[in-house]
């Protein structure tokens, strides 16, 4: 028997994303929100997460949306972990796909879906892709490979874009 996680309980929360804004000190404030899908379970103790409730948040002038939610169990959840568990979802239940853009058009390389991409890290922390020299990073959302000089040297940065 296998699990998919497709029948387990979620909830749909907007929570803060922080990574995917501006460094500080790098112009003005600007809040970026995402809303994700997430177990309605806590992932550490399993118990049942929180009501979520909506509220409007200000961080140096600038007014952002998000929701927040009290676990009756105690853990607390931190929107940085939130985000890569709803990454992680989407990843295991195969909704989306890792793509490399061209920098300065933003128009797709190439992409592969989240096996292609597990067997593909597999393959190179084997030494068995002469193409692939090794992985330089690797977070639930980016992964940067170092090509081998033979296929031109250089970095090649696959960022998972969910289809949900
Ligand atoms: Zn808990």
């Amino acid at each position: 028997m296998t699990t998919t996680g497709q029948d387990t309980p979620t909830m749909t929360v907007t929570v803060r994303d922080r990574a995917a804004e501006a460094p500080w000190g790098y112009g003005l404030t600007s809040p970026k929100t995402r809303t994700v899908t997430i177990s309605a379970h806590c992932p550490r103790c399993g118990s049942q997460r929180g009501e979520p409730t909506g509220r409007r948040e200000c961080d140096d002038g600038a007014y952002y949306w998000v929701q927040t939610w009290t676990n009756p169990c105690g853990h607390v959840d931190m929107y940085a972990a939130v985000i890569v568990e709803a990454v992680e979802r989407t990843q295991q239940l195969g909704r989306g796909e890792w793509v490399r853009r061209d920098p300065t058009n933003g128009q797709p390389w190439e992409g592969f879906t989240h096996e292609q991409m597990t067997c593909l890290l597999e393959a190179v922390r084997e030494g068995q892709r002469p193409d692939v020299a090794s992985v330089e990073s690797r977070t639930a959302a980016t992964v940067v490979l170092r090509l081998s000089e033979t296929n031109g040297g250089g970095t090649a940065t696959f960022r998972w874009e969910p289809s949900e």
